[in-house]
């Protein structure tokens, strides 16, 4: 029947349309009119059903659970509070017994790339679960209730599929919750608000008696912008910190993704750790994998140490640029790089792991450092010595040319940065403040006194080690690069002189 009618609209129309016409009218206001709403009401509806199905799939695809808390390295603490956690879920008798208030969601906080999502994975496949993922942008959209009618079909999709699997469990992992779960603000996104709602109102529809049980991982990089009503006693209200990894756990995920590739025997995977201070996870599998490049692009048929250390420097810095520098420019670079490395060897000998005169990312020039051991407290003379490190390029340019260059920007931004970490760890003559109060005036007048005082300092410094630079740079300027040991071995003979 309804074919029928269809068919009959689809004769009628055009005859009424032309009908008209013949008798005077203009028809196009509403041809105009017609063919806008269609599309209107097509577009609403395509993005409006979460399970927009494209070639009769769900969009919400059940992911590969077989990942396992053994595959995830370092991160000992987040794991054992994770599998605390999902204890609840396992141990379903004993949580009863106690009557203990079952747990709905699980928040993991921490920077990007440290094994937010394959803790998710992991913890499904550690309590049987299904595993479904999304994240917060994809709930993001023009249209006011879309976002509301996803998350509705997400947890629909996560109870279908957990029952279709035969499973009682169901892991719903939401990356990025900041975007759906900020701060509300009364009013200006109303659309975030509905979404994050719906998701509230899901989450309280959450009962432990029945089945499939659900529980909802969620990430975020930004803990500080959630919205209260998301973090209070049964919702988010385990949160788990997913920190970057320290030199243990550097050396464990290292090792991890150095398991399906051919390795030097002669590789000393203690320095690659120690090497990659501050390094996210996801940092150091892509150190690994990049050495793997390098290898093969000198056919070497396994990774070598060689290639691991520029694989480091690839991460952090870039790729090498093949920018044309004149010989003006490529030696004040190269003063300027020894200024920090001079400095840096002063300050804290043996830190100095290269020196290297190749312009990568957007640096022309850099020096790599060695951090002897991971530090988490710093101390006044700690911090001023970080400063004359980065002062030390642009002393170095003052003593030999009398002028400094556009090259130092960072490192003046480094140099204040750390200013600012001294004032607000009362570690100025100012003494204790409250910095959030403190006016413009008063943290120029500050950084001025301290960061004069100490590039003076730092001159003094390097003008007396002058024939150190005149010995290093023409090295530096024929190899390219200088390693630590050699460079130590300069400044020796040098000094000395
Ligand atoms: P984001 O906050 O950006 O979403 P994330 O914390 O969820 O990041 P993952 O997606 O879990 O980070 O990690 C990205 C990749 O980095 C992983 O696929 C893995 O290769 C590697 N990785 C990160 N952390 C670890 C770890 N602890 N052990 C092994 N590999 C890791």
């Amino acid at each position: 029947m309804r074919k029928y009618w269809l068919e009959l609209t689809i004769g009628f129309v055009p005859v009424l349309l032309i009908f008209l016409t013949v008798i005077g009218i203009n028809v196009m206001p509403v041809l105009f009119f017609a063919l806008f709403g269609t599309l209107l009401f097509f577009t609403v509806k395509g993005k409006g059903k979460l399970t927009a199905f494209s070639n009769g799939k769900s969009r919400n695809e059940v992911k590969d659970t077989s990942f396992t808390f053994g595959q995830i390295g370092g991160q000992e603490r987040a794991k054992q509070e994770l599998v605390e956690a999902l204890d609840f879920l396992v141990k379903r008798d004993q949580i009863e017994k106690l009557g203990i208030r079952p747990l709905k969601g699980i928040l993991l906080a921490g920077p990007p790339g440290t094994g937010k999502t394959l803790l998710a994975k992991a913890a499904a496949q550690y309590t049987d679960s299904i595993y479904l993922a999304a994240s917060g942008s994809e709930f993001v959209e023009m249209y006011v209730g879309v976002g509301a009618g996803r998350i509705r079909d997400l947890f629909k999709d996560a109870r279908t599929k957990a029952k279709k699997a035969g499973k009682e469990s169901a892991v719903i992992f939401i990356d990025e919750i900041e975007v759906i779960g900020g701060k509300r603000d009364g009013g200006q996104h109303r659309e975030y608000d509905q979404t994050l709602n719906q998701l509230l109102t899901e989450m309280d529809g959450i009962h432990s008696n029945e089945l499939p049980r659900i529980l909802i991982i969620a990430a975020t990089n930004r803990k500080e912008m959630l919205d209260s009503a998301l973090l209070r006693p049964g919702r988010f209200d385990r949160h788990i910190g997913v920190e970057l990894p320290d030199k243990k756990g550097r050396l464990h995920i290292l090792n991890i993704h150095a398991d399906n590739k051919p390795m030097d025997e002669n590789v000393n995977m203690d320095r690659i750790a120690e090497q990659t201070y501050s390094f996210s996870g996801a940092q150091l599998e892509s150190v690994m994998n990049e050495a793997a490049i390098y290898a093969m692009r000198e056919s070497s048929p396994v990774i070598m140490e060689s290639h691991l250390l520029m694989a480091i420097d690839k991460v952090l810095l870039g790729e090498k640029t093949d920018r044309e520098t004149t010989k003006e420019e490529r030696e004040r670079v190269a003063l300027h790089e020894l200024g920090h490395a001079i400095m840096a060897e002063h300050v804290r000998p043996g830190s100095v792991s290269q020196v290297a005169l190749s312009p990568r990312g957007g640096a022309l020039g850099y020096v790599r450092h060695q951090p002897q051991q991971d530090q988490y407290l710093y101390t006044t003379a700690f911090l001023h010595n970080q400063i004359m490190i980065a002062l030390g390029g642009a002393a170095a340019e003052e003593i030999f040319y009398g002028e400094r260059s556009t090259g130092s920007r960072g490192d003046f931004e480094q140099a204040v940065n750390i200013v600012k970490t001294l004032v607000e760890s009362g570690l100025t003559s100012l003494g204790i403040v409250d910095a959030t109060m403190m006016t413009p005036e008063k943290w120029a007048e500050i950084s001025g006194t301290i960061l004069d005082d100490l590039m003076g300092k730092t001159k003094v410094l390097l003008e007396a080690r002058k024939n150190v630079f005149e010995a290093s740079l023409q090295t530096l300027l024929k190899e390219e690069t200088i390693d630590g040991v050699s460079f130590r071995s300069m400044i020796k003979l040098h000094e000395a002189a």
